[in-house]
């Protein structure tokens, strides 16, 4: 399974591809996982990606494609992957698409409206990464490690409106681009985390079985 998954910030990409990753033991290969861990190390990467990253801006398409072109010579990819916040521009789809043929674009479809609190809620731990919403997970650690929830810098709300501008002019246009090769499938991403993940897995298994 080579899949992607489409969708504006807060959709629910990164939610929804811990559980796909696990179920299906594939690869969950996020580019803002990767360019924070970047940022975490200080290296010269990182600091350069910050400055875009902070501005609720996208990194340049070549550093992010080498990013990706380098994790995906890793082994555990051979037998598929989940990119998760890639491709975000015409460029990186067409990079991917001359390296892996993508047999799935899960496009999780939320409204801009639903955006602006699903992002100023988001809760991250700071430890192992993974995420909650202030609506359904009461005090400040984190359950599976017990490390601190922080807010992500970019999830105020004068980036957050920035990254949905660069989503609407830049990313959404995948949404035709994976349409056009006939792999495009979307979800409603304003039902619950679960319901959601049934769709997915309802999707991935009547595509895969065949
Ligand atoms: P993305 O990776 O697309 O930016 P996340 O997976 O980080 O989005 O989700 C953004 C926020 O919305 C998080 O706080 C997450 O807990 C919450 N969330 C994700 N999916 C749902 C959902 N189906 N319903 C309500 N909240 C959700
Ligand atoms: P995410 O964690 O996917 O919300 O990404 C956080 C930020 O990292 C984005 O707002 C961008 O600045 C940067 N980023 C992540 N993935 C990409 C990508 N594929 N192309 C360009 N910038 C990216």
């Amino acid at each position: 399974m080579n899949l992607v998954f489409l969708g504006p910030p807060g959709a629910g990409k990164g939610t929804q591809a811990v559980g796909v990753c696990e179920k299906y033991n594939l690869p969950h290969i996020s580019t803002g996982d990767i360019l924070r861990g970047e940022i975490k190390q200080q290296t010269k990467l990182g600091l350069e990606a910050k400055k875009y990253m902070d501005a609720g801006q996208l990194v340049p398409d070549e550093v992010v494609i080498g990013i990706v072109a380098s994790r995906l010579t890793q082994p555990d990819c051979q037998n598929g992957f989940l990119f998760d916040g890639f491709p975000r521009t015409l460029p990186q789809a067409e990079a991917l698409a001359e390296k892996v043929e993508i047999q799935m674009a899960v496009n999780i479809d939320v409204p801009d409206e639903n955006i602006i609190n699903r992002l100023s809620g988001r809760r991250v731990c700071k430890s192992c990464g993974a995420t909650y919403h202030v609506d359904n997970h009461k005090g400040q650690t984190c359950d599976s490690c017990g490390g601190e929830l922080i807010q992500r810098t970019d999830d105020a709300p004068e980036t957050v409106a920035n990254r949905l501008k660069v989503y609407h002019e830049q990313t959404s246009p995948l949404i035709d681009f994976y349409q056009s090769k006939g792999v495009l499938k979307s979800v409603d991403g304003t039902r619950s985390i679960d319901e959601v993940f049934a769709e997915i897995c309802a999707i991935l298994d009547k595509e895969f079985s065949k």
